[in-house]
């Protein structure tokens, strides 16, 4: 069976290039009818918090990405102590007693010289005496895993093929921390091979770890994974994908109105090309049956905002049924303080004015009029309106309004009819319908509001301008 896992750090948000990485992960377990594992690795406590451990689960849930087992590495330490041991006996790790001053002292050297730093290895001899000793005067430790020399290590990735790394590019490296808390390198090999991890997909910058834990695999007799490195993502201007960028982080994207249905559309194509030429939109049960970590590009993908946006839009057009849509906004117009208990009423303003904003958040202003009877006009505004024919377009309207139905053809009608009699122009009585009931120089089509809008809320908007 195939298992596969996301192991995020809650050490930040969780931000696109880790989205993907997961959504990746996840695909391909479900593809192959296989499990979704999530694992917290906060064994750096000092950096790692509940509340982005939270919000990462919060990004994942709102995903879509379901996981079968979870598992946080902080209550896991026994195990892991257990594992260190192990290796300690079976020779392959040993305790290193050195002083961070010590070594960087040897990093120093190192630099001087001009070649890269690795540890000397100075504590691999120590006599069991010695390490007895050490540890009787209270002296700090951490374990060191023994790294054979000048041996290539080699593996077959899924994405990038083969992959050589020589052993002498990186020296001894620590599993077991002075405090007592275990490295990533080790504690991922631990819980990979103890959780039956058959592939293990993540970002290509760690591709240099995957030799250390390749070693410690073979010491410990587990049988390796297959791996897959994802490509980096990049920002339009092909620099790695960072705060620069603007937002990256999945929970900007959650409060800014994406929907998730986008996102993972969205992420899914960062690298990876559907079967389909020219096709863009995927629901999530298509993706599964369609993904192959296999047909992965090695070329870096290319983040566009932009283009995220405008799928958000199509996701809001024309792909999610207009119950789901009108779920997905009420929070938005709710936090903006909007009335909206009547679901029928948004409905009918949404099938009108869905193709009008990209995101849920766009729609909180598009939608204001909608919702906000009083409303503040500006001096400029307000000066239009001294005008005396303005004062008699308005009252015309308002007394063609009160007598017959109101909907968006008849308004059309309305405003013929008004612009005949007092033989002003089309475009005047358009521009103070639309001041009268929006407060506003742009945005939503009067004649949709006057469709949509309540009669006796667009007389009582006309009658407060005529006060
Ligand atoms: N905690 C690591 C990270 O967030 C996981 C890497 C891995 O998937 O092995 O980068």
């Amino acid at each position: 069976m195939v298992i596969t896992r996301f192991a995020p750090s809650p050490t930040g948000y969780l931000h696109l290039g880790n989205a993907r990485t997961a959504i990746f992960s996840y695909l391909f377990a479900r593809h192959h009818n296989g499990k979704f594992i999530l694992r917290i690795e906060d064994t750096d406590l000092e950096r790692s918090t509940k509340e982005f451990e939270e919000t990462l689960i919060e990004d994942l849930l709102w995903l879509g990405l379901e996981w079968d087992e979870f598992y946080r590495q902080s209550e896991r330490f026994d195990i892991y102590r257990q594992y260190a041991q192990k290796l300690i006996e079976l020779g392959h790790a040993y305790p290193c007693f050195c002083s961070p001053e010590e070594l960087e002292e040897e990093r120093q050297r190192a630099v001087e010289k001009g070649v890269a730093y690795r540890y000397s290895g100075k504590c691999r001899v120590l006599s069991q005496e010695e390490v007895e000793y050490l540890k009787s005067i209270g002296k700090p430790y951490t374990i060191r895993f023994k790294v054979p020399h000048s041996q290539d290590v080699v593996f077959e990735d899924i994405i990038r093929g083969h992959i050589s790394i020589n052993t002498d590019d990186f020296g001894d490296f620590v599993i077991v921390r002075s405090d007592g808390t275990p490295t990533y390198n080790f504690v991922v090999v631990i819980d990979d091979a103890l959780m039956g991890i058959t592939h293990v997909i993540r970002g290509e910058d760690h591709i240099p770890n995957t030799p250390k834990q390749i070693l410690i695999y073979r010491a410990l007799g587990f049988s390796l994974p297959q791996f897959a490195h994802l490509p980096v993502i990049l920002g339009e201007d092909r620099s790695k994908l960072s705060k620069r960028h603007g937002a990256v982080s999945v929970k900007n994207y959650r409060e800014d109105g994406y929907l998730p249905e986008a996102m993972l559309n969205y992420l899914c194509l960062l690298g990876w090309s559907p079967p389909q030429e020219g096709r863009e939109i995927y629901t999530k049960q298509e993706l599964i049956e369609l993904f192959d970590i296999k047909d992965v590009n090695t070329s870096p993908a290319v983040f566009s905002k932009e283009k995220l946006k405008w799928m958000n839009g199509v996701y809001i057009r024309q792909v999610l049924d207009i119950e789901t849509l009108i779920d997905r906004i009420i929070p938005f117009l709710e936090s903006a303080g909007y009335q909206v208990e009547d679901r029928n009423y948004l409905r009918k303003v949404l099938e009108k004015t869905r193709d009008s904003f990209e995101t849920l958040k766009e729609a909180v202003e598009r939608l204001r009029p909608f919702f906000v009877d009083e409303f503040e006009l500006s001096e400029e505004l307000w000066n239009e309106l001294e005008n005396a024919k303005a004062y008699d377009i308005l009252s015309l309207l308002l007394k063609k309004i009160k007598e017959r139905e109101l909907n968006a053809q008849s308004i059309k009608e309305i405003a013929k009819e008004v612009q005949k009699e007092l033989n002003v122009k089309a475009k005047d009585v358009w521009h103070l319908l639309r001041i009268a009931l929006t407060g506003q120089l742009q945005g939503v089509g009067v004649d949709i509001m006057c469709d949509v809008l309540p009669k006796d809320r667009v007389l009582k908007r006309i009658e407060r301008l005529l006060q």
